[in-house]
């Protein structure tokens, strides 16, 4: 019998999910798989909290699906060897997915379409993790937006203009599960351990995926202050698909329109990301190239540990070390202190968040850091340098953030600061000033 094949990815749910949705829908028993990529996998350390949590949800999702007489079979290895398996597996009709839009995932899929079409099997793509793809919001020109306030103009209009108009139904859910009594019947799943891929569990709390109204509904005046709980926390199960962002734009439009500009931002770098994939390797402003960044080691340790000097970016470095969250006022102190006061690459700081972050996304972090640097769209002009002290004054006032990372500040245990803010903001003007002039 032919099978059609449903392959999560960042998408690790089974209710409004689009890609299922549509295999469900299609004439053939679906079986859902999973493939942990080895190219990936080999780059983390052995306790990393996104190996152990992906793995605790791909757990529970083949109890869900155990509910419906139906599996999860996960894969371990190279995708093109993992696919030459699956192939073997199953006698399959089509494959369902959602897309990606990061260029190494881009780059998988086009390998494996390739591959399935040679033994003429059809790779359905579908999308899921954003609201609106790059095509979707552009210019009148059709070229891509690189400034965020116009192409949050547009994205609003565009999705007034598909509320109000035939498509009303647009950030509605997809009703996945109305249609599972068409997965393939089979009773035993196939999840390899975190052990047998050389991992641990780590020790790490995942934030709830529950989050109340009256957070959204105060997010306007409380986001800016790490010490209140007043965002959201749901960066990692938007980055994993373990909720969905369909729901919690609805949610979003209802309530509060701060948040929902927020998810705004995260199709924004998801765009540029996919129109402008140079941005890995280097500036999106190409006259950002040659600035003469330090590469002080010391430096950098002193950042990654917090130990400053600096108590706002100190908390933030030891939350983080602590916690795999900070919070974004302090994300943009820290990465602006580390490119600006420090004058040390913004691809180092970026580096170590995406080691650490547990809602680490390629696109949404490149475009955070290329922000505070100066280098990305949108960004800050160079000269406009934030004062640690006037942040922290600003935003934690009573030093409730500060006490709680950095108990000791305040006392002779406290390090001197590494470096002199007046110092520091003139080196910083003089360097991306030489750097620019080099153009
Ligand atoms: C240097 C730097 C690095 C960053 N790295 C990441 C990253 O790796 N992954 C990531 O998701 N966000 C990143 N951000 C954006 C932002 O800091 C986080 O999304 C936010 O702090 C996550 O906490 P939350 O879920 O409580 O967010 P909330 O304030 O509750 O916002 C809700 C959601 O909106 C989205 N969002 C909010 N702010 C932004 C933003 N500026 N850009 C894009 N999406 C946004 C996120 O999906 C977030 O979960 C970075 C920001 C900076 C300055």
């Amino acid at each position: 019998m032919k099978h059609n094949i449903f392959w999560f990815r960042r998408d690790l749910r089974l209710e409004d999910n689009a890609g299922l949705y549509h295999a469900l829908r299609s004439n053939h028993p679906v079986q859902c798989i999973f493939i942990f990529d080895k190219n990936i996998l080999s780059k983390l350390p052995e306790d990393d909290a996104r190996v152990s949590y992906i793995h605790q949800e791909l757990t529970r999702l083949s109890k869900e699906l155990k509910e419906y007489g139906a599996s999860l079979q996960c894969y371990y290895g190279n995708p093109k060897t993992c696919w030459k398996a699956i192939c073997e597996d199953f006698e399959i009709e089509e494959v369902f997915t959602n897309r990606d839009y990061e260029p190494y995932a881009k780059k998988r899929d086009q390998d494996i379409e390739k591959y399935l079409l040679k033994q003429k099997i059809h790779l359905r793509k579908y999308k899921d993790h954003i609201i609106f793809e790059s095509d979707e919001v552009t210019k009148d020109d059709g070229l891509p937006y690189t400034v965020f306030t116009p192409y949050k103009k547009k994205w609003m209009k565009k999705m007034e203009s598909r509320m109000m108009g035939k498509d009303s139904y647009f950030l509605s859910a997809y009703p996945s599960l109305k249609y599972s009594s068409n997965f393939h019947k089979r009773k035993k799943s196939k999840i390899i351990s975190l052990a047998e891929m050389g991992f641990k569990q780590s020790d790490l709390e995942i934030p709830s995926k529950e989050v109340k109204r009256s957070l959204i509904k105060k997010y306007t005046e409380q986001r800016n202050f790490p010490a209140i709980n007043g965002t959201s926390k749901l960066g990692i199960h938007f980055r994993f698909g373990t909720i969905s962002i369909r729901e919690k734009a609805r949610h979003a439009l209802a309530l509060n329109e701060t948040y929902l500009s927020e998810l705004v931002w995260r199709d924004f770098y998801s765009q540029i990301l996919d129109k402008f994939p140079h941005v890995v390797e280097g500036p999106f402003r190409e006259k950002y190239k040659n600035i003469e960044w330090r590469t002080d080691e010391n430096d950098f340790k002193a950042w990654q540990e917090g130990k400053t000097g600096y108590p706002m970016v100190d908390a933030g470095m030891r939350e983080l070390n602590a916690t795999g969250f900070m919070h974004n006022r302090v994300r943009m102190v820290v990465a602006s202190f580390l490119t600006k006061h420090l004058l040390l690459p913004w691809s180092w700081g970026e580096a170590y968040f995406a080691e650490k972050l547990l809602d680490f996304d390629l696109a949404s972090n490149n475009g955070g850091w290329q922000w505070a640097s100066g280098t990305g769209t949108d960004a800050a002009p160079y000269f406009r340098i934030f004062n640690p002290a006037s942040q922290l004054a600003k935003f934690d006032k009573n030093l409730k953030y500060i006490k709680k990372w950095v108990p000791e500040y305040g006392t002779e245990d406290y390090v001197e600061p590494i470096v002199d803010h007046k110092f520091a903001r003139e080196r910083c003007l003089a360097t991306y000033k030489e750097g620019l002039a080099k153009v």
